[in-house]
């Protein structure tokens, strides 16, 4: 059983070390973007579109090219465990998602997704091993068409040096950056 080009217990080191602990949503997000991956419609370049911030994203960084940084992965605040991986241009792609139908059968893996049981009720030993049991199992599979121009990212544009703080921002913002403007997240001292 692997997980793109790795082992699975390669990529439960790999997990532990990129995201800290071997979460179960990313266990099965190992086997979602898998899957994917071996579904990928004809084409060169593929872009990545999660339907949550949660947990998936680190896996379609650990087993493709798609990262935030790099602007080939999007992310949808959905909080539908989903990723899709679609040809760049044309927008042809690949839905996996988790289903909850196929979750009957894998009663810990649906205790803990539909959060019927208390994180400190759930058996952590038995929902790792139902994970890597299920694999595949889980999953559904849906062939789709994104439109690229919705998730392209937007351009800086012109840049202009805040006449507040005195750093560079985009223009487009208005006269002074978005933190200047009052969405700073930092305390005033
Ligand atoms: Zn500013």
């Amino acid at each position: 059983m692997n997980i793109g080009t790795y082992s699975y217990e390669e990529y439960v080191h790999l997990v532990k070390s990129f995201h800290g602990s071997p979460a179960p949503g990313l266990l099965i997000g190992g086997f979602i973007v898998d899957l994917a991956l071996k579904n990928l419609p004809d084409g060169e370049f593929f872009d990545a579109l999660c339907e949550t911030p949660v947990c998936l994203p680190d896996a379609v960084q650990l087993l493709t090219p798609c990262t935030i940084g790099n602007g080939w992965m999007k992310i949808l605040d959905f909080g539908k465990f989903a990723v899709t991986l679609y040809e760049k241009s044309g927008g042809e792609g690949v839905r996996v998602y988790l289903d909850a139908e196929k979750l009957k059968r894998w009663p810990e893996v649906m205790n803990w997704f539909l959060k019927l049981k208390t994180k400190k009720e759930q058996d952590s030993d038995l929902l790792i091993e139902q994970i890597k049991e299920a694999g595949h199992d889980l999953l559904g599979i849906q062939h789709v068409r994104v439109e690229p121009e919705k998730l392209r990212r937007r351009k800086m544009g012109q840049v202009s040096v805040c006449p507040s703080c005195g750093e560079a921002y985009p223009v487009k913002d208005g006269d002074r950056c978005r933190a200047c403007l009052g969405e700073s997240p930092y305390v005033r001292e």
